[in-house]
């Protein structure tokens, strides 16, 4: 385990605890715990900045163990049915983006399977599924997807710097163990004044106020918890202008919903099967940033 030393978003190195973790297993246990069908819902420790009020989870497991726990989760099967609320979330997110730019190209980071690459008809776009350096990277057939670890990638030249009108990340940053780095390298990919939209929880919204410990993005997978302030205060010192933040209604279906209830307060709620696959944009506390890189 590594304690976080210094803030990223202040430079300080001072935190007060807020909630201690509920998760004392070893990283080769995690993977159960990880991502949309976890076990039960878990953290580990969470601390806030003395300095920035900046929240994250410290100590964080080792770089090489977040990359085992997650080649772990991958070969966990997700079942069917979530399409809708995965669609009706890419649509959301599309608009948004569709209201800042028009045309260009696009770099979209953490694209899974790439049906954001699809919705966004008219934009030239690549994308990168997140594999570990441990994996050879490899492209797909018609050269849209690249699979393999960001900066592997650079490195094999598949991705040119100042080659991008924007970057996307969709609930990506909160899971970057190397943070900083990940951003400065996707500043790197943009064209001077290109833009980074991205989604995160977000830790100063009334959701989190109300929920305390029980909101259901303090989990064990998420290492940074930005509020829309100290999201604008990162993003500055890593060379964007200070931004705009917004809210964003995550659509959830009704199965997901049920089981998250499930996760975190152990109460199964029957789900009609005619209800299941019902997609609701739900006030859960994410929150939608736009950022431009100064030249
Ligand atoms: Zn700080």
């Amino acid at each position: 385990m590594r304690e976080i030393s210094e803030c990223p978003v202040c430079g300080l190195g001072r935190f007060t605890m807020l909630f201690p973790n509920s998760y004392d297993g070893t990283p080769g246990q995690a993977a159960a715990f990880f991502l949309t069908d976890r076990e039960k819902a878990v953290h580990g420790r969470i601390v806030r900045c003395d300095g920035c009020g900046f929240v994250l989870t410290s100590p964080q497991y080792e770089y090489e163990e977040y990359e085992q726990i997650y080649r772990e989760v991958a070969r966990i099967e997700t079942p069917p049915g979530r399409g809708h609320a995965v669609a009706a979330r890419y649509r959301r997110l599309a608009s948004h983006v569709r209201k800042r730019v028009s045309t260009g190209r696009f770099f979209d980071f953490g694209c899974g399977d790439g049906q954001f690459l699809d919705i966004m008809t008219g934009f030239d776009c690549v994308g990168l599924e997140l594999r570990s350096t441990a994996q050879e990277i490899q492209k797909s057939a018609d050269g849209r997807i690249i699979v393999g670890e960001l900066h592997a990638a650079m490195a094999a030249k598949l991705l040119t710097p100042a080659s991008f009108d924007f970057v996307t990340m969709w609930d990506v940053i909160e899971h970057l163990p190397r943070l900083a780095g990940d951003i400065a390298a996707l500043r790197s990919l943009l064209k001077p004044g290109g833009w980074l939209f991205l989604s995160a929880p977000n830790v100063a919204s009334i959701a989190a106020r109300v929920s305390g410990e029980r909101w259901n993005c303090y989990l064990l997978e998420h290492l940074w918890y930005f509020s829309p302030e100290t999201l604008k205060a990162f993003m500055e010192r890593q060379g964007f202008a200070r931004g705009e933040v917004c809210p964003f209604l995550f659509p959830a279906d009704m199965a997901t919903l049920a089981s998250r209830i499930e996760q975190t307060y152990g109460v199964r709620l029957p789900v009609p099967r005619a209800m299941q696959s019902w997609t609701l944009p739900l006030p859960a506390g994410v929150m939608f940033g736009a950022f431009r890189r100064v030249p």
